[in-house]
């Protein structure tokens, strides 16, 4: 493998000292797994704001346009709440975001098998859940236009949203679930409502051409109601849901509580591919960055850290590594290290760093297993 480039962007909160223990996980992929990366760091959020006026400076914004993928800690706290809207932290990552044209949400929802009492469903439904949700996350009914609230010639007032798709916004998010559907159990369960929407009516056309192309993945469709019960019905039904914009950030969130804690949830959200072939990508965890209980050391960096697992996986091809570091985090849940956020009744609750020092143990003691 070449040598990539990968940002780091810590942020706010919790951020820095779960990007402590990342910073160590790479460490340890370079130096016992030839992993070939160098990772340049910067600021993003509240912690650009202080120091350059804005929480995005445009020199951040072209590292992360020209990096191979983009490490994401979390932005935001209450330091910022009085600065104008578009220099708040969360402004800084939207903007990314958008200059980056990440259409490609992903979300997965694995039941870690240390972990499967914290599950709202009784353990016979969890057991073996692994999932992947693919949102669409640049159109749809939050973009659409005309949109707005006005007041109606008979006096009512009106507010209004549009769900709009074109083929291609519809192809290239489907592009991507099937591809990630290639590296996984090859289903894409697409889903959308074409029995009451014309935009659902398109979503199944072109998902259908776009199933085509990869006639060694199965292709399903799905209402999304009928989404939203299978997930706590028969969650180990699906492999690849791909969704819009809308019914992903509903499904994503019910899937996410299969699993338990914010603490545990990575995502990627990915771009289009460059003229070399890699796409833009963005990994960070789900959670936010938890003010209550920054700069205590005790936050979880495990959702940070298997951000970095999927960076792995999806940016730079190595889905062996990826498969080790996911197997030392369950070596750690098994171990019975537990942050306060996922600890149970009886449970001792370790420190951000304490997790970290499992967690490289673990990585040694999945190697020497592996060899
Ligand atoms: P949050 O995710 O930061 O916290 C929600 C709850 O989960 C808190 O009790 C927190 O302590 C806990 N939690 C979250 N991550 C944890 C972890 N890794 N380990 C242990 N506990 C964890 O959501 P919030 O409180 O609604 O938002 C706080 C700030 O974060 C706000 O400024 C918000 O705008 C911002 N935010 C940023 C992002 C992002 O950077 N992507 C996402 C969501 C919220």
């Amino acid at each position: 493998m070449t040598g990539k480039r990968l940002l780091l962007l810590a942020g706010d909160g919790i951020g820095p000292e779960i990007a402590a223990e990342l910073r160590r996980v790479v460490a340890w992929f370079v130096e016992n797994r030839n992993l070939q990366v160098a990772l340049e760091e910067d600021l993003v959020g509240g912690a650009a704001y202080d120091r350059h006026g804005t929480p995005l400076a445009d020199s951040t914004l072209e590292k992360a346009s020209g990096a191979d993928a983009v490490l994401l800690g979390a932005v935001g706290g209450p330091k910022w709440d009085g600065v104008a809207r578009h220099h708040r932290p969360e402004a800084g990552l939207l903007r990314l975001r958008k200059e980056m044209d990440l259409f490609a949400n992903l979300r997965p929802a694995y039941c870690r098998p240390a972990l499967q009492s914290s599950s709202s469903l009784k353990d016979d439904y969890i057991a073996g859940v692994d999932l992947m949700i693919v949102r669409e996350l640049t159109g749809g009914v939050y973009f659409g236009e005309p949109r707005g609230v006005d007041r109606m010639p008979d006096g009512r007032r009106r507010g209004l949203d549009t769900q709009v798709y074109y083929d291609d916004e519809i192809e290239r998010l489907l592009d991507v679930a099937f591809e990630i559907a290639r590296s996984r159990r090859n289903k894409v369960t697409s889903v959308e409502k074409s029995n009451v929407m014309e935009s659902g009516v398109l979503w199944r056309q072109v998902a259908t051409e776009v199933g085509q192309r990869y006639p060694d993945v199965e292709l399903d469709h799905m209402y999304s109601d009928n989404c939203a019960m299978q997930l706590v019905r028969a969650p180990t039904r699906f492999d690849v849901i791909a969704t819009d914009n809308l019914f992903g950030d509903l499904l994503s969130d019910c899937a996410a509580m299969l699993t338990g804690s914010l603490g545990m949830l990575p995502s990627a959200s990915l771009g289009a591919r460059s003229e070399a072939g890699i796409r833009k990508a963005l990994y960070e965890p789900v959670h936010g960055s938890a003010p209550d209980i920054a700069g205590k050391g005790v936050a979880n960096p495990l959702a940070m850290i298997l951000s970095f697992g999927m960076c792995l996986r999806y940016s730079l091809g190595l889905g062996a590594e990826a498969e080790l570091l996911e197997t030392a985090v369950d070596g750690l849940l098994s171990r019975g290290f537990r942050t306060a956020d996922i600890a149970g009744p009886g449970d001792r609750a370790v420190s951000t760093s304490s997790m970290g020092d499992a967690l490289i143990e673990e990585l040694g003691d999945a190697l020497e297993r592996r060899e």
